[in-house]
């Protein structure tokens, strides 16, 4: 069984996935941490992050036990990850590994932004998760805080704005709702609640 989960950054989407997983056993797969970790790999080779070429091969030699370093979810990653994103060849080299992850029995829960619409189309269950701009800035201004960045929520609000035009205005496998994808908005929900009501949908179409 295969669970897809997209929607834009701060929605929500990752800690629900992580949820989904573990309440059916199923693995998980972070798909923005292979992004994530491309944008690492291109800097660390000391390329720049607009290189398609150098962007490419650090997606073609991606070492997924590296996907759970910490510094991924550092401040500005997310950004430098929607940069190489745009590029169709590194999303052609990072699909075969998430379409294998996919297949993992009983089953896996993917995040991300092109699950339900373009790695797995033909998801079982595929959620679109998303949350008001002002709301989903409120909740990555405080994971950062907790975190000890010195970030103002105004600069925060900015890049996410920045984040969604770009994942959504991109040609290669753009930010959308796949049209058969249930639509979460989380902007009042909190996890318990939108952890519950996915839950609902899920076991009614297990037992369909
Ligand atoms: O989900 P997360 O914020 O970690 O994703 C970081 C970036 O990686 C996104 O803004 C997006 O540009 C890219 N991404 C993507 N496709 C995915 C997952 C993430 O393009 N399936």
């Amino acid at each position: 069984m295969i669970i897809a989960v997209d929607g834009p950054a701060a929605s929500g989407k990752g800690t629900l996935a992580r949820r989904l997983a573990s309440h059916y056993g199923f693995a998980y797969l972070d798909t923005g941490a292979l992004y994530r970790a491309v944008a690492r790999d291109v800097r660390a080779a000391n390329r720049n992050l607009r290189d398609e070429a150098a962007a490419e091969e650090a997606a073609r030699n991606l070492d997924a036990e590296t996907l759970k370093d910490p510094f991924l979810r550092d401040r500005g990653v997310g950004e430098a990850a929607s940069i190489v994103a745009r590029f169709p060849m590194v999303r052609e080299a990072l699909r075969d590994y998430q379409r294998s992850f996919a297949r993992r029995k009983p089953g896996a829960v993917l995040d991300g932004r092109d699950i339900g619409t373009v790695v797995c189309p033909d998801a079982d269950v595929k959620l679109y998760v998303t949350a008001g701009l002002e709301e989903r800035a409120r909740r990555r201004f405080h994971e950062l805080r907790a975190k000890n960045f010195e970030v103002t929520r105004a600069e925060i609000l900015e890049q996410i704005r920045k984040r969604d035009e770009r994942d959504k205005g991109r040609d290669a496998s753009p930010l959308t709702r796949a049209p058969d994808a249930y639509l979460l908005d989380t902007t009042d929900l909190d996890i318990e609640a939108a952890f519950k009501s996915a839950v609902e949908l899920i076991d009614e179409i297990i037992d369909s």
